[in-house]
């Protein structure tokens, strides 16, 4: 099951901290940020990022929780939105990034982006993903990328962090 570790603990605090570096330089100052982590394991990846944002920066960014399960357009689920998929922000003018673990087919973040569009209009929206595994759907890349992992159809990727899983680490796995 288990084929590579792609990402240990030390791996991913760097990259972490790789990407807070990248998020300060393009945006030259964070006053106007404000980071999304995407349910789940986005969430957790977004509080470490704005963690190493402040101790770069000393200045606290605020970090939300954006659950778009109730707008993936995929399988059963078609665009229904209820009661914990609008967002609890305003973004109207902001710079937004957008914070996931695995970037697939893209599906996930085009429902992000609708959802947040509903929440105003952000000045900017920037997507970080710790893992980009490739086999896009939709004209959709990550500005901000851990670590890019060509995979197989048949391989995944199980990201573990310890907010959620107790350990942190980066495998690849095939069924
Ligand atoms: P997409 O919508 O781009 O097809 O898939 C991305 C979403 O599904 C992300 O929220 C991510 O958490 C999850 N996902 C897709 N593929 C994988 C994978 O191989 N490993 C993990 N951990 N999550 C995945
Ligand atoms: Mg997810």
């Amino acid at each position: 099951k288990i084929k590579t570790v792609l990402l240990d603990e030390k791996a991913i605090g760097r990259a972490v901290r790789r990407i807070a570096h990248e998020i300060i330089e393009r945006n030259k100052g964070l006053e106007n940020t404000i980071l999304v982590g995407i349910h789940t394991r986005g969430v957790p990846l977004a509080k470490r990022l704005a963690v190493e944002l402040e101790a770069i920066e000393g200045l606290s960014v605020p970090v939300f929780d954006l659950d778009i399960s109730a707008y993936r357009d995929d399988g059963k689920r078609r665009i229904e939105k209820v009661g914990s998929g609008q967002p609890a922000f305003d973004g109207d003018g902001k710079t937004i990034v957008l914070v996931d673990d695995v970037l697939f087919t893209g599906r996930t973040v085009r429902s992000a982006l609708n959802a947040i569009m509903e929440s105003g209009r952000p000045q900017f929206i920037e997507l970080a993903v710790l893992i980009d595994r490739g086999h896009r759907e939709l004209p959709i890349r990550a500005d901000y990328v851990g670590k890019s992992v060509p995979t197989s159809r048949r391989e995944t990727v199980a990201v573990r962090l310890s907010e959620t899983d107790a350990v942190n680490q980066v495998v690849l796995c095939e069924e």
